[in-house]
Parts: C-alpha cells; structure tokens; sequence
C-alpha cells in the first residue's frame, strides 16, 4: 500500500425548502422560464434592500440542531465580493466571521466502521444565477444568464478535514444527504443542483502530523462523482510528491467524461474576496426558546430510528438501514406493524416485493396503491397459514392492481389454504395413478422424485394445498 494519507473536508451547499427567496419574495421554485422569478433585489438593482426571510433561518436551525451544532445567539450576514456575469451585485452575501452555528458533528457508518465527521460551521448565504451556455439562437457565440436562482437559499456545511478515503467520503455525503432530506429542509435532488459538493482534498506521508497542500474540487453533483473524483486526485497529488514534485494549491474541476480532474483556477484565498459585514442587514438574532422550539418539533433522526429499530423490532443493522432511507419508508413500516403484521416479515415484503414493484414505476412509497393496514392485512393471512407465501404474492399483485383487501380477495378467488386432508386426499390419489414412473422410481430409491410429486399435487390444487400436509401425507402414501 501507500505510503501517504489523504486529509479529506466537504463543503455541502443546499439548497433550503422555502416558498420564497432568502432576501426578497420571489419564488423560490425549480425551474420556470428563465427571469420570470426576480425582482430589483434579487437582479442586484442599487438601492433596492434585502429583507431576511424568517424561515430561512428557521430551516437553517434544523438542519444545524441535527447536525449537533451550537447555534450562535448572533450572527452576521458579510458582503462575498467576486464579479462573475450570474452575480449582478458584484457580491454575494453570505455569513463569514459569525456563522449561524458552528462546532458540530456527525456519526456515520462508513465502509470501514462507525466513523465520526466534525462539522466546523453552517451558515446561511443566497446562491448565484445560472450562466446558460446552450439551447438558445446565439449560444455559439453568446452566453445566456437566468436569474432565477438568484437569491435562493442556501446553507453551506463544513466539515472538518476528518476523512481520509474517497469511499467514506461518498458514504458519508450520502448520509448527510438522507438526513437534510429527512428534515424535509431539502429535496436532495443533486441533477438540479440543490445538493452540491466541493471538496477539500491533500496528501501527506503517513505518520506526519501538519497537512499538505490541499486542491479544492468544485461541484461534485453526486455520490460516484465525489468518490471518482477524490480517487483520482488522491493518486495524482501522491504521484506528484512520490515523483518529488509539489502540489499546487488550486481549484479544479472534474470532468466525468475523462475521468480526470483538471485545474480550473489559483486557489483564491478568504482575504481575495475582501468581505465586510453586510450594512443592509441587520444581525440574525437567535434566542433559545427559538432554537428549543425548533428542537422540539424535529423528527427522530435516521440514525435514532435505525437503532430504535434493531432495539425494538428485532431486525439487523442492514434491514434497519434499508427502512430508514427516508422517513416515508420507516413511516410505512412502522403503520404496518402497528396494524398486526410481524416486524421482519414486514420488513421482508416491504424491501423484497412491495419496493421492487414500486420502483417498476417509480412510485414513492408514500404513494403506494397498497396501505399499510392492507398490507399488514396480506401479511397476517400468510402468517396464520391461511393462505400459502406463493399465493401470497399473487393476492399482492392483485391488491396492488385494484386495491381490494387481502381477506377479500382470498374469500372471492378461493383462495384459502386447503389444511383438511380429506379435501388433499382426491387430488393425490389423481397425481399417484397419472405418475405411476415417478413412484415407481422413489419406491427404488430415487429420492428427488419426491419433491416432482409434491409439485404435482400443489399443481392439482391450484397452489391451495398446505404444502406440509401434502408431504406428510405423500410421504405416508409412497412408504406404506
Ligand atoms: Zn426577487
């Protein structure tokens, strides 16, 4: 192996789930033509002055309480100064010295084990425009600017420089991704840019104390993206100091399609962008019953109902993980146990059959055709034995594609598990004298023919028969 380390921090943008903009009150919505959701403030017109919107920083606060950060009493909104053709004021505002809060982190079950990940600072800033570069009549020689996201909220997430591999680093994004979405403080959709990532990335030789020259890379828009990205700029910075070369500090971007990182601009440094305190905002004041009331209403968190679940419903770490992807798929599981089903084979059915038929479609879980309390209704049928697991699964198709209940289904379609052996015995006697070769050839030994009988008579009863009883009673046929 190597003899270097890599040192790894984040910085994760997103995107806050507000109605409107953070300092005026055009919408904040997705899309939309392009420059229909702005106003004098959001274009940058001078003199035109920014009101902060309150649930900006209320879904801030969220996000920050989750992330066991302290949040600072006052905080201060400072001028980002950099001119780019999105950014019309010429300044981005954003917080600088005193963020919103600070001194978090995180717990994560990483590749390697439970890993744990500083968050040094959130803050609250307003994203840029968009520079369009195609789609319209003079793209090949002009570039086009949309306004629209001008002005969206943002938080900004640092984490300490914690991790030190490219898999944990895509593990651990991933986690924070579920937790912001979980908050319902973000939609987690990265394709449309409202969960972004940059990382902060250097090597040193192992054992050495003080950090190399770290390379920033921008805009890493999903999970793969930051891993390959990382993976190959882990081994390009170890070339360059192995081949005694020295690592330059920059920002550089990745490009998917080469799979390789390529340097974009000198790293710029904070002092480059000159801020100062913003003189049109006020500080963001932010008291403790604010922050306890905000606390209060904030749901159990993945990790809590992970753990809960183990505890409590007696499943493994890797069920648990699979039901707490989002909140609606533990809300989901947890209403068809409270509806009587057996917590692991409603574990089972939700994240075998139930999830691989929603995602044929593409339907979320919260919009399944199959209630819960229907669900644990299929579920305790198969569990009483009333109906066999095979038949199960066709009641479940037929549930899914009318949303008829399970026991009425099983009443119309005669469907019930024939347990009685007087009603297993006509049919065996049947399948006996049409396979009289198979008989003959289990009565010499050949064991395997059994299990082609037991086919047969379930065959004969439409899949009713309980397969127990057939075996026995098969069994004391062929033997006698
Ligand atoms: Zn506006």
């Amino acid at each position: 192996m190597s003899d270097y380390e890599a040192v790894i921090g984040l910085e994760i943008h997103a995107q806050l789930l507000t109605r409107s903009k953070i300092f005026c009150g055009c919408s904040a919505a997705f899309g939309g033509a392009p420059n229909t959701h702005v106003c004098p403030v959001c274009l940058g017109f001078p003199g035109a002055l920014p009101v902060l919107n309150r649930s900006a920083v209320d879904y801030g606060i969220r996000a920050a309480v989750a992330l066991g950060c302290q949040i600072n009493g006052t905080s201060i909104f400072a001028r980002k100064n950099y001119f780019y053709p999105d950014l019309p004021k010429g300044y981005q505002i954003s917080q600088y010295e005193q963020p919103l809060a600070v001194h978090g982190g995180v717990d994560f079950d990483g590749p390697g084990g439970r890993m744990h990940v500083g968050i040094t600072r959130v803050h609250l800033e307003e994203d840029a425009g968009k520079s369009l570069h195609e789609g319209f009549p003079d793209s090949d020689r002009k570039t086009y600017v949309d306004f629209n996201r001008s002005g969206v909220p943002l938080i900004e997430i640092v984490t300490e420089p914690d991790l030190r591999d490219a898999a944990d680093a895509a593990e651990f994004f991933s986690q924070l991704r579920t937790i912001l979405v979980w908050l319902g403080v973000n939609d987690g959709n990265m394709e449309e840019g409202s969960l972004r990532c940059d990382a902060n990335v250097s090597v040193r030789p192992k054992g050495q104390k003080a950090l190399g020259t770290k390379a920033e890379v921008k805009n890493l828009n999903s999970f793969r993206f930051l891993q390959k990205a990382l993976e190959y700029e882990i081994g390009r910075q170890i070339d360059l100091l192995a081949g005694g070369g020295t690592v330059v500090q920059e920002t550089r971007l990745w490009d998917s399609g080469s799979g390789v990182t390529v340097s974009m601009r000198s790293k710029e440094e904070a002092h480059d962008y000159r801020y100062f305190p913003e003189p049109d905002l006020p500080p963001v004041l932010v008291d403790e019953s604010r922050v306890a009331t905000i606390r209060a209403a904030m749901p159990e968190l993945p990790a809590a109902r992970r753990e809960r679940f183990t505890t409590e419903f007696a499943l493994s770490a890797y069920h648990a993980g699979q039901l707490t992807q989002s909140v609606a798929a533990a809300d989901y599981f947890e209403a068809v146990v409270k509806a009587g089903a057996a917590p692991q084979s409603a574990c089972n059915w939700i994240t075998g059959t139930l999830a691989a038929k929603l995602n044929e479609s593409g339907t979320p879980i919260e919009r399944s055709p199959i209630e819960p309390a229907r669900l644990a209704g299929l579920l305790k049928e198969i569990d009483a034995g009333s109906i066999s697991g095979s038949i199960g699964k066709d009641v479940f198709e037929t549930m899914y594609s009318s949303g008829r209940p399970a026991e009425e289904i099983i009443a119309a379609d005669g469907l019930k598990q024939i347990d009685d052996d007087s009603q297993i015995a006509g049919p065996m006697a049947d399948v006996l004298a049409n396979n009289q070769d198979a008989v003959a050839q289990y009565r010499a030994g050949k064991a395997s023919t059994f299990g082609f009988l037991v086919g047969q008579v379930m065959k004969a009863t439409r899949g009713r028969a309980n397969p127990k009883r057939v075996n026995e009673l098969l069994k004391k046929a062929l033997d006698a």
